[in-house]
């Protein structure tokens, strides 16, 4: 998992005496700092803050969530594209064009449908992505699994095997890229160190902006 899953600017203040953490209502995070604050000890406090953060922007992204709904005329994100949610009469659960088709009678069926169907579509997309990045990282990983996580992405076990949420396939195509990518160095350091951001930036150059779309896509529930 990402140490600091969100991007943050540092205001530097020449009479600021403490660093100060505060989230925007447009989901920016903001650090207020004192001049000549080391890098390290902003990263550590907003370590130690994370949780806080997470909660702030979480209730930010609501907004962006409500449309998102596993019924009949709603709207759902898959990979990229806004997907219309309808009934499948006479078919099987599926995307057919730019819809999604569900079964059930109910808000609960139509969640659990869909939730299935993402799986689904999640193991296949994930496994052919890491098949795409294995040889690009030098790596092959013991396995692909898809979980139910809510609060992470991806991650990585120490016996090879990969995990990923079905709530993935709900972001950016990049953005699942750079999960993936993200996991697959982890075969190489099993850590956050120097060593492992610059084999996901020789991968993945422009990780950085496409971190940025974390939160974009973010499912309901
Ligand atoms: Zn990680």
């Amino acid at each position: 998992m990402e140490k600091l899953p969100f991007d943050y600017t540092i205001i530097s203040h020449p009479r600021r005496k403490r660093i100060a953490i505060s989230v925007t209502p447009e989901g920016k995070v903001i650090v207020r700092t004192p001049p000549r604050t080391a890098r390290k000890r902003i990263e550590k406090m907003l370590e130690e803050n994370a949780g806080w953060v997470m909660e702030s922007l979480s209730r930010v992204q609501v907004s962006d969530r409500k449309k998102w709904r596993w019924e009949p005329g709603g709207v759902m994100p898959l990979l990229g594209q806004e997907m219309t949610v309808a009934l499948a009469v006479g078919q099987k659960p599926g995307v057919d064009g730019g819809r999604i088709l569900l079964t059930g009678d109910g808000p609960e069926d139509w969640a659990r449908c869909g939730a299935a169907l993402y799986r689904q579509i999640a193991g296949e997309y994930m496994q052919k992505l890491v098949s795409e990045l294995e040889p690009l990282v030098g790596v092959r990983a013991a396995g692909v699994n898809i979980g139910n996580a809510r609060r992470s992405w991806g991650c990585c076990r120490k016996d090879g095997v990969i995990r990923f949420s079905w709530r993935l396939v709900g972001m950016q195509p990049e953005f699942c890229r750079y999960v993936a990518v993200h996991e697959l160095c982890h075969l190489l350091h099993f850590n956050h160190s120097a060593a492992f951001w610059e084999e996901v930036a020789r991968v993945m150059p422009e990780w950085k902006e496409v971190r940025k779309l974390c939160g974009k896509g973010t499912l309901p529930g």
